[in-house]
């Protein structure tokens, strides 16, 4: 299965060039074997998990074990593993479109993702040779079930400030001794990812201060591992959520992942690549509620009519569409990125070095998918619970369930704000190091702001003033993060409300870049929806405008002050110059489509 495109953007590339909407991979270049796969996930979830959801509520963790050993003999475990571990070795594109079928249970999506991204991916990344023939097979079958434990009481988003502690003792085992938190599969997995710190010997000269060297360790429950009670939660019901505890748990020198120190490689690369797959199971979720919300909004009437009628309901469906266009387009695109990265880097099947390089290169585009992702996913979900009035504030219906569900995917896989912070920090590393040359653009935009307006290039085609439009945010995005850089140099980190806003509008830029390159390639090949493409594409394109303007103000103003203000924002009005277009029209055309399918029209 082949997913490269021609070119192969390097991360963050996106905001210094143009892309050819040909090169970038869309959800209507899916493969047949993709598209098969995707149907064998939504059956599983449709006719196997969602039946059975009220017992998964109930906390009967051998039926959790039961569907994921199910999900592994359809193959859906396996999909980032080699044959020669028992997994099916598909590409990323795939990992996509499982995780966007399984987001209809969040709960079980959930046990899911705590094995086969948080779990098998950095024993792939990680492993030896031997730790992955020992424990890749059984978690490929659901034989083992795993859990990912990162987090602690005291250290969440600050995950390298972890205290479980790690006891170097004279046969070359560890002791781990400790708590972790809220870990999901944390009541009846098998297998766990923990991340500890060694403890420095003083003895041996280790340089004083440290509190220790952060490491990963496989360890396995018999080992002595202790799992606490479930916790009580807004949503996810159906998954466990456990802390585990480790007293003088003896876990064997074979059993480090990855190197002594490292840890932090292990837990950032994993979150990179389980980033991407939770904007993915986002991107699920919201197509699963518009089509709840477009079913219920033909049946329901008032005032002798369908609410689908009213322009008020229209306009709610037709922008859950466009904003979840949006997140499938910027989703496929990077996957499509990272499988061609993956597939132009030489490596043996058995390697996960390609594609631990392939998560690295593209960790903006994965927090991206994550914050975009969860955020629509949020809008989509409150919307669907307007639309359902009262039937959506009670269990008759499952758009309550869903809402609560949903709300943690702000907060976990790092929170948004983390994520944001990281999105420009990334970009700003790069730039600094050489790796992006954003601080030549950003000079050479400077210089073309401060001479006259040159002519427009003249330029044609359906898109023509969004492609114009997307040309100018990147624009206003160097302009914003370019003066940052300038004006706080190394304490930027510390202006965090001026990194929020860039993110804001770098994720703006790209979500709308890909939207339009979507909608570009599908009418270049005369889709059948390509005029629905183009209205998705134009809609959002316009309403960015206005955030990115708003973005850009705020973020201007908390950095420079005075007349270099006034000038900034006067060449911010010179590149915003988007006409609105009748969003309102080009909505109701979405939401009747939208109607008339009964789901989300892209699908
Ligand atoms: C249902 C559920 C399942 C989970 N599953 C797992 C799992 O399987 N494995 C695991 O290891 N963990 C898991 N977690 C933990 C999860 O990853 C953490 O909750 C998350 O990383 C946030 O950490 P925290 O809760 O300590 O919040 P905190 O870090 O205390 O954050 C609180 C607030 O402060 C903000 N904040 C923190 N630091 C900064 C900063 N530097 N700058 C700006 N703002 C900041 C945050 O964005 C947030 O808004 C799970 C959590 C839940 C709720």
């Amino acid at each position: 299965m082949t997913t490269a495109a021609t070119s192969i953007l390097r991360g963050g590339e996106w905001l210094l060039q143009d892309t050819d909407a040909d090169s970038v991979f869309t959800p209507e270049r899916l493969t047949e074997e993709h598209r098969l796969i995707g149907r064998t996930a939504q059956e599983f979830v449709d006719n196997e998990v969602l039946p059975v959801l009220d017992k998964l509520e109930q906390k009967d963790w051998d039926l959790a074990r039961k569907l994921l050993q199910r999900g592994g003999s359809l193959g859906l475990l396996g999909v980032d593993v080699p044959e020669s571990y028992g997994g099916v070795g598909l590409d990323k594109v795939t990992s996509l479109v499982v995780s966007e079928k399984l987001a209809r249970s969040a709960s079980f999506g959930a046990a899911f993702g705590a094995q086969a991204n948080l779990t098998v991916v950095p024993l792939m990344l990680f492993g030896t040779e031997a730790q992955k023939q020992k424990y890749l097979p059984k978690l490929m079958s659901g034989e083992l079930i795993g859990a990912y434990g990162l987090s602690e009481t005291g250290s969440g988003s600050d995950a390298l400030g972890a205290r479980t502690k790690a006891t170097k003792q004279a046969d070359g085992s560890f002791l781990l001794n400790g708590e972790k938190m809220w870990i999901t599969n944390g009541g009846f997995a098998d297998l766990f990812v923990i991340f500890a710190k060694v403890q420095v010997d003083p003895g041996a000269g280790a340089p004083g201060g440290s509190d220790g060297q952060f490491t990963a360790f496989l360890v396995e429950r018999g080992f002595g591992v202790k799992s606490g009670k479930e916790e009580h939660k807004m949503g996810l019901h159906g998954s466990s959520t456990t802390a585990l505890i480790f007293q003088d748990v003896k876990v064997p020198a074979e059993n480090v992942l990855g190197e002594v120190g490292k840890g932090h490689k292990v837990a950032f690369n994993v979150l990179n690549f389980a980033r991407f797959k939770l904007g993915a199971m986002c991107g699920g979720g919201a197509e699963g509620a518009i089509s709840e919300a477009a079913k219920y909004a033909v049946t329901r009437r008032q005032f002798n009519t369908p609410i689908a009628s009213f322009g008020a309901i229209k306009h709610k469906l037709g922008e859950m569409v466009v904003k979840t266009y949006a997140t499938e387009s910027l989703l496929y695109r990077t996957a499509g990125l990272v499988d061609a990265r993956i597939e132009a880097t030489p490596h043996e099947p058995t390697d996960g070095s390609a594609a631990l390089n392939a998560f690295e290169e593209y960790a903006v585009e994965a927090s991206i998918a994550k914050v975009f992702g969860s955020e629509v996913l949020n809008y989509v979900l409150d919307e669907n619970i307007q639309i359902h009035g009262g039937n959506g504030f009670v269990k008759d219906y499952p758009a309550e369930r869903h809402f609560r569900d949903a709300r943690v995917n702000r907060i976990f896989e790092g929170t948004n704000e983390i994520n944001r912070l990281l999105i420009p920090g990334i970009l700003a590393r790069r730039a600094v190091k050489g790796d992006l040359p954003l601080i030549p653009a950003a000079k050479a935009l400077q210089e073309e702001l401060l001479s006259p307006p040159s002519a427009p290039a003249f330029d044609e085609g359906v898109l023509a003033e969004e492609r114009k439009a997307v040309a100018a945010f990147k624009k206003v995005a160097l302009m914003v993060l370019g003066l940052a850089m300038q004006t706080f140099g190394a304490k930027l980190t510390d202006e965090q409300e001026v990194l929020m806003h860039a993110a804001d509008i770098l994720m703006d830029v790209f979500a709308a870049e890909s939207a339009v390159l979507r909608a570009e390639a599908a009418n270049h090949a005369k889709a059948p929806k390509a005029a629905l493409h183009v209205d998705a594409a134009r809609v959002f394109v316009s309403d960015a405008a206005l955030r990115v303007d708003a973005s850009a103000r705020q973020a201007l103003a908390a950095t420079v002050d005075g007349d270099t203000l006034r000038t900034m924002l006067a060449a911010l009005r010179r590149l915003i110059k988007v006409t609105p277009v009748n969003t309102a029209a080009l909505r109701r055309r979405i939401a009747d489509e939208t109607v008339a399918r009964g789901g989300y029209p892209f699908a």
